[in-house]
């Protein structure tokens, strides 16, 4: 089973905490599309013999792309790939994009999943990371959705920004339960550089919270989704019952996928390769029949490394099993040796020949992951 990502890189405007490549240029979108399209073509044969069990489009904002443009992209990936009865089909969206008119476009559409950049509840945050909505159309775009008779919706928070104090950390929490979503991924804020955040910063103008209640509010989450039925599936998500990200569980269980679009990733096990992360330089690449396309050899060190970092930031684990199968007598030995001090510290704990963090450990888990992979 394989996966297939489509990256829309058009944002409205720029999020100050934001390094994901984008652009504004959106007059391009025409142009684009067409060359996602021969893209989708052009890269057909690598999923050959491959069923597609996931379809995802990511940004950037996909929702700024009209539903005829998304359905011109689903149909060129139906008849270019062997896309499964069941595949789930998500599109990341903002919600000052979703009107309700659009919802129901897109509810025609085979989009079965949502994923909405909710961020905070909170204005004064959602100013501060210059987010294009409120608070007010954060609510009414998901209870839209749900009219609309979306039923697998994910909203992403982020905790740890500057001034997000525990109270109203807490409190964007129970909104969100009260919304009644399927899917919480939730990320403590990064400031990266060149980032707008990473320069204010610099110059003083925001300040970090302390790391004493960056994990007090990492501990307030996991409480909430315990006491709200969410599963604590891989560090940064949450799900109702079953309901994981499957194009996400893909990634972290080391599963082929395609990338199309500028900047997207593309991975068969063996190696990796993406496309340039310039609107200009892809739109060119494409229409030449010749993208310019940067690629690396996995070695078998940077595979176990990857399995590790992956896997045990999952409920699942690392699986010993797997471990020997892929990695021989000498790596997998390795790693239980390494794993010993962890359990004797219950940081991790071994559940049916799965190594899998503790709560504990949880708290921890990159500092435990830094003397688990081979440097
Ligand atoms: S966070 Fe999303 S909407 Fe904001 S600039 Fe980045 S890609 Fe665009």
């Amino acid at each position: 089973m394989a996966g297939i990502y489509i990256h829309i890189p058009f944002c409205l405007q720029r999020c100050n905490y934001c390094d994901f490549y984008k652009t504004t240029q959106l007059e391009k979108q025409p142009e684009l599309v067409h060359a996602l399209a021969s893209e989708i073509e052009m890269r057909a044969q690598m999923l050959n013999h491959t069923e597609v069990g996931t379809i995802y489009f990511g940004g950037g904002t996909p929702s700024t792309l009209s539903p005829e443009d998304i359905e011109y992209l689903l149909g060129a990936i139906f008849s270019n790939y062997n896309v499964t009865d069941d595949a789930e089909i998500t599109m990341e969206a903002n919600p000052d994009d979703l009107t309700i008119e659009k919802l129901s476009e897109l509810a025609e559409l085979p989009i079965n999943r949502l994923s909405i950049g909710v961020q905070s509840f909170q204005n004064n945050l959602l100013e501060l990371m210059n987010r294009r909505h409120n608070a007010e159309q954060a609510v009414e775009c998901i209870k839209n959705a749900q009219q609309a008779g979306f039923d697998n919706i994910s909203a992403d928070l982020i905790y740890g920004l500057p001034g997000l104090t525990l109270e109203t950390w807490e409190s964007d929490l129970n909104k969100m339960a009260e919304l009644n979503i399927q899917h919480l991924s939730a990320y403590h804020i990064t400031y990266e550089e060149g980032t707008q955040f990473d320069k204010m910063l610099k110059k003083g103008d925001i300040k970090q919270i302390s790391e004493e209640d960056s994990v007090l509010q990492f501990k307030a989450l996991i409480e909430w989704s315990k006491a709200n039925g969410f599963e604590h599936y891989e560090i940064s998500n949450f799900a109702k019952p079953g309901l994981y990200s499957k194009h996400n569980t893909a990634y972290w269980q080391q599963k082929r996928y395609i990338g199309i679009g500028p900047s997207a990733h593309s991975y068969d096990l063996r190696s990796r390769w993406w496309n340039a992360s310039s609107l200009n330089k892809y739109l060119k690449g494409i229409e030449t029949g010749d993208p310019e396309i940067e690629s690396e050899q996995l070695t078998v060190q940077d595979k176990f490394n990857e399995y590790l970092m992956t896997s045990l930031r999952t409920m699942w684990g690392i699986d010993k099993e797997r471990l020997l199968e892929n990695f021989g007598e000498g790596m997998a030995n390795m790693l239980n040796k390494a794993v010993e001090p962890f359990i004797e510290n219950e940081l991790i704990k071994e559940v049916n020949d799965h190594y899998i963090l503790t709560d504990a450990g949880i708290f921890i888990s990159d500092a435990i992951l830094e003397e688990l992979i081979i440097a």
